[in-house]
Formats: C-alpha cells, sequence, structure tokens
C-alpha cells in the first residue's frame, strides 16, 4: 500500500503544501484564542508531526502573540494555516480548511468544550473535554501558565 499523501493551499493559490503519512490527532477546538485568530466560531486542527510537512510554494507569515505559540497564514489571502507551540515541539497543527480533501479529517475529539458557542450544536458522542486536548510539556506548561509567568518565549 502507498503511503498517504494529502495536499493544501490557501485560499488565492499562493501557498501550496503536501503531507506524508497519516495524521496523529483531529480534533474540534473551541477556544477564543482561535476563534479570534481564525474568524469561526470552532475551528478543526489536524495534527501532524513536522517532518511530515513539505512546503510546495508561497512563504509562511506568522504571528505570535502567546509566549511559545506561533500561527501562520498567508500574507497574500490571509488563509490561516498552522499553529505551533513549544510546550509539544513535535506536534505542528494545520486548519481543515487549509487542506484540499478534508472531508477525509474526522474530529476525534472536542477541545475547550467549556468555551463553545451555544448555539453551535453537536449530536456527536465525541469526548468533549473543557482545555486543550493534547497535554504540554510540564517543563514549559499551558501558555495560560507562560504568560501568568511572564516568561519569554
Ligand atoms: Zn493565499
Amino acid at each position: 500500500m502507498s503511503e498517504r499523501i494529502e495536499t493544501c493551499s490557501c485560499f488565492c493559490g499562493d501557498i501550496k503544501a503536501e503531507l506524508k503519512g497519516e495524521p496523529f490527532w483531529v480534533n474540534f477546538d473551541h477556544d477564543d484564542d482561535c476563534r479570534k485568530a481564525i474568524g469561526s466560531p470552532l475551528t478543526v486542527w489536524v495534527g501532524y508531526r513536522p517532518s511530515q510537512f513539505q512546503l510546495l510554494s508561497g512563504e509562511l507569515k506568522t504571528f505570535s502573540k502567546t509566549l511559545g505559540i506561533e500561527r501562520s497564514f498567508c500574507g497574500r489571502c490571509g488563509t490561516s494555516i498552522g499553529y505551533q507551540d513549544t510546550g509539544i515541539a513535535d506536534e505542528l497543527y494545520l486548519t481543515i480548511g487549509f487542506f484540499d480533501r478534508p472531508e477525509r479529517f474526522p474530529p476525534s475529539v472536542h477541545g475547550y468544550w467549556s468555551m463553545h458557542l451555544p448555539w453551535v450544536k453537536f449530536d456527536d458522542d465525541l469526548q468533549r473535554i473543557d482545555t486543550y486536548t493534547r497535554d504540554r510539556h510540564p517543563a514549559v506548561g499551558t501558555p495560560a501558565e507562560r504568560m501568568a509567568k511572564g516568561e519569554k518565549s
């Protein structure tokens, strides 16, 4: 069997990327930081190892508001693309909208259910977690803990 390959592109098409192999994580995310950053009531993140990602064209712009967190996007059309956190250094999260075949990535869990919008209804029986669905490295802590300590990223 051949290796799974998924292609990605931003809205304007300047940025194209390819992912090799299986994603290790797909989750709904109801957190308000991502809601602001993405501009959508909720987000679906697809998790891969950074080594599985290959940029084929274009250049990612990055933005960081929270210590240790870097978000990437297309500088031309603004499509949100990626999320990386130093607390989960070997994990790269990509927005579901960046994928050319988003139907192939059914989420397995709800993250930050505590922040979900009351009019967004789900009838699935997936686990609902009130915080992150992935544990941050204890030495690095969660983004909120980092901000509270005022540490430099
Ligand atoms: Zn673009």
